[in-house]
């Protein structure tokens, strides 16, 4: 059994595997494809367009990095899933490039649960409120489909472990409530290769896997 097939075996057929590629060359991309593996992400726009221009085209890209505004045009017309919106000025961006490319791009909201500094991710407490902003654009072009987030890079399980708690406990209540637009909350992305197992437990339903499959990066 390949690894992949391991962490999928592990995760149950309810956990959807994004296999994280990023510094990866598009050869040992190919070898998990050939697997049967269709669901890759990378954090890098640049280098994202120049693998989905290479590369099978039934690929579901998904991207996980920071994304900048005036980069969004250049993953409009394919991207699969865009895990990290985290402004009204980034979604609306999204919305704008999406009707250009004449398509709905499907995007989750990220949140800052980790204790480490980050520029990156709306606090939880201030979830409902940006979700609230979000549901009143009305944006036509983009689908809200659930929430992502990174937990604290450390080895004490339990810090992870509540980290990851407090996200699923937002998202149960956002999942419940009324949203007015496009709006389904039924993604939570959270875990990778150190603390996938514990995001499972916490009933992660998308966990993002990079070095487990791939081996280490070199950059
Ligand atoms: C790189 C990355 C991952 C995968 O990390 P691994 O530890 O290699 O599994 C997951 N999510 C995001 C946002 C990443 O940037």
């Amino acid at each position: 059994m390949s690894v992949l097939e391991e962490i999928k075996k592990q995760v149950g057929e309810n956990v959807d595997v994004v296999a994280i590629s990023k510094t990866k060359s598009p050869e040992r991309i190919l070898e998990v494809y050939n697997e049967g593996h269709r669901a890759f992400g990378e954090n890098k726009v640049q280098e994202l367009a120049e693998k989905y221009e290479q590369l099978p085209k039934d690929i579901q890209w998904h991207f996980v990095g920071h994304l900048q505004r005036n980069k969004v045009k250049y993953l409009a017309p394919f991207v699969h899933l865009i895990h990290g919106v985290d402004s009204l000025r980034l979604a609306r961006e999204i919305n704008k490039q999406a009707e250009k490319a004449g398509r709905r791009i499907s995007v989750l909201i990220q949140a800052h649960i980790a204790k480490e500094e980050s520029k990156f991710g709306v606090p939880s407490q201030d979830l409902e409120r940006f979700m609230k902003e979000i549901d009143l654009e009305r944006f036509e072009f983009i689908e809200v489909r659930g929430l992502m987030g990174m937990a604290t890079n450390t080895l004490e399980q339990q810090q992870v472990q509540r980290e990851f708690k407090e996200l699923r406990s937002v998202f149960d209540k956002l999942r419940d409530m009324n949203w007015n637009s496009d709006i389904r909350m039924q993604i939570l992305s959270m875990g990778m290769t150190g603390d996938y197992e514990i995001a499972v437990n916490c009933r992660s339903n998308m966990v993002r896997i990079g070095t487990k499959i791939f081996g280490a990066r070199e950059i």
